[in-house]
């Protein structure tokens, strides 16, 4: 027996699994208990793409926390393909954005990151229009990752350090007990002397169990491979037409997959009042096919002879201020500490929200970016 401290974390997305790791690291005893199986909900649903290239300074610093970490992940087999992200600009107040980016990576760093004018744009992507562009953001360290590799990376970190994930294992109920709470779950009653609570999409219905309110609108997206007619001769990077924060951009956004193969999304929703996790049409609906096939023959001229391949909808578990919420429930309750609400980003920031949450469980504050005391649950948050 181990007099080691007992956190349960539930859900066994990327979220919940980083998490799982750095309390591991920590000399904590982990169990993650996953209603399904690993990367079954929105990690599993998404395009992977991990990266530094934002606008926002506090999002930029946990991006390059994030790649850093998984940098040192590819030694325990993460295959993180580097294809390069461009963030495309047609103002020049975009322009200024993507400079002070590419001063504060250097710092945080290093990225490479630096700025192209729509002639550079055009080099590295031959196919592209550069119509309306007055520039871009590269990254050429930024790429993509296949979230079911990753999440088994995650698994085999976890169990490699004594860790439990227990699959098919949902939490249907919890009770505090002395210094801790009871979870019952469709296998047996767990206890713990904490738990972090990582459901994705399901964070609202989950925090109910523990008799506490955590806003996470589960916001429907979808995404669709495209067939080319022949490979590229050179590695489509990650094209993102729309710069946070401001009105610039469609929202289409495609990268390299295999050869002869695309992946495009769109990072605009109709999914105004959220979808029902259990119960919402997984696959690619007919007004976005029709938006998609018009953005990417915008954009993508020279390639209007690709055809779609399979297409699907996942969910992002959206915060009402859409930053992620990493921190405990209450001020009262310490060790019951959310890692939720990651949005169109819970893949690239899962690291970093792994080390904070992992920070709040092990020192009551999160230590790795003090500054992410702004990501803690409150009513101000919503
Ligand atoms: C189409 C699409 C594209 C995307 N592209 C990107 C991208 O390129 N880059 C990026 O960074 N992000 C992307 N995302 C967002 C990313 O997928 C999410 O932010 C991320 O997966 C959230 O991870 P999570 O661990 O919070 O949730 P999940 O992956 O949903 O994991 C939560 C887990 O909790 C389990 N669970 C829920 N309730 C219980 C319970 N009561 N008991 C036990 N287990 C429970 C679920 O079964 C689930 O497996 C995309 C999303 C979509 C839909």
């Amino acid at each position: 027996m181990t007099s080691a401290q007992h956190i349960v974390v539930i859900g066994a997305g990327t979220l919940g699994l980083a998490t799982a790791f750095n309390l591991l690291e920590r000399g904590r005893r982990v169990t993650v208990l996953e209603a399904d199986s690993a990367a079954s909900g929105s990690s599993g649903r998404s395009i992977g793409v991990v990266g530094t290239q934002h606008v926002d300074p506090f999002e930029i610093a946990l991006r390059v926390r994030s790649v850093k970490q998984m940098m040192e992940w590819k030694q325990h087999g993460l295959q993180f393909h580097h294809i390069g992200y461009t963030r495309l600009g047609r103002t020049a107040g975009d322009l200024a954005l993507f400079e002070k980016s590419v001063k504060l990576q250097a710092e945080l760093g290093p990225t490479n990151a630096r700025v192209l004018d729509p002639v550079a744009i055009k080099k590295l992507v031959p196919h592209i229009s550069t119509d309306g562009l007055a520039g871009a953001l590269f990254g050429p360290q930024d790429g993509f990752l296949d979230p079911h590799q990753y999440c088994s990376v995650l698994v085999d970190m976890v169990r490699a350090r004594g860790g439990v994930v227990k699959q098919q294992c949902r939490v249907t109920a919890a009770e505090r007990r002395q210094g801790g709470y009871r979870l019952r779950t469709s296998a047996g009653y767990v206890d713990a002397d904490g738990v972090v609570l990582a459901p994705g999409p399901w964070a609202s219905a989950t925090a109910k169990l523990f008799g506490k309110t955590l806003t996470v609108i589960p916001e429907r997206h979808q995404a669709v491979v495209i067939k080319l007619p022949a490979p590229l001769p050179y590695t489509m990077p990650m094209v993102m037409d729309y710069v946070p924060g401001t009105s610039s951009g469609t929202g289409l956004n495609f990268r390299h997959d295999r050869p002869g193969e695309l992946i495009a999304e769109t990072h605009r929703s109709y999914d105004t009042t959220g979808s029902d996790p259990d119960n919402y049409d997984q696959l690619l609906d007919d007004r976005t096919k029709d938006e998609l096939a018009e953005l990417l023959l915008e954009r993508l001229p020279e390639l209007s002879e690709a055809g779609f391949g399979r297409g699907w909808a996942g969910l992002y578990p959206k915060s009402p201020d859409g930053r992620p919420i990493v921190g405990p429930l209450s001020d009262d309750e310490p060790m019951l500490v959310a890692a939720a609400g990651a949005g169109g980003y819970g893949i690239q920031l899962s690291p970093i929200i792994g080390q904070l949450a992992a920070d709040w469980i092990t020192s009551g504050e999160p230590k790795a970016i003090p500054e992410a005391i702004r990501l803690k649950p409150s009513p101000a948050r919503g």
